[in-house]
């Protein structure tokens, strides 16, 4: 769908996998690996969906540690995409390093939002 950032799949982190149903790649706003669906749509069908959990955790095992991450099917940002992220329990504090070293100080990033999910830091970062 034009306009969504999930069907650019623009490259601009590591991609780790790809095949005909997802891609797996460095969430640009998370800094975690996460899979994004090929199809524009928000329910994969069971067959699927386990597919591209299986493509998650090959990939999250081996970046982030087995063991170490949960999945997260959360769909924040973009809610009209199928997407997941695998979370391990420092995601945040790199995530808020991460925006510190690239925005200076004040910005919005500390700003009551966490995982509640009310203050996110808005829209995507220009690089
Ligand atoms: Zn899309
Ligand atoms: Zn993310």
């Amino acid at each position: 769908m034009a306009g969504c950032e999930l069907c650019e799949a623009a490259r601009l982190t590591t991609w780790y996998h790809e095949d005909d149903v997802c891609w797996v790649a460095d969430c640009e706003i998370c800094c975690v690996p996460m899979v994004v669906w090929r199809d524009h749509a928000v329910d994969p069908p069971p067959h699927v969906r386990t597919h591209m959990v299986t493509a998650l955790t090959r990939v999250a095992d081996e970046v982030l540690g087995a063991g170490t991450w949960s999945l997260d099917d959360v769909m924040r940002q973009i809610p009209d995409h199928f997407h997941a992220h695998a979370r391990d329990p420092h995601w945040w504090v790199r995530r808020t390093e991460r925006m510190v070293r690239r925005a200076g100080a004040g910005s919005d990033t500390g700003a009551g939002g966490g995982l509640g999910g009310g203050g996110r830091p808005g829209g995507r970062a220009v690089p």
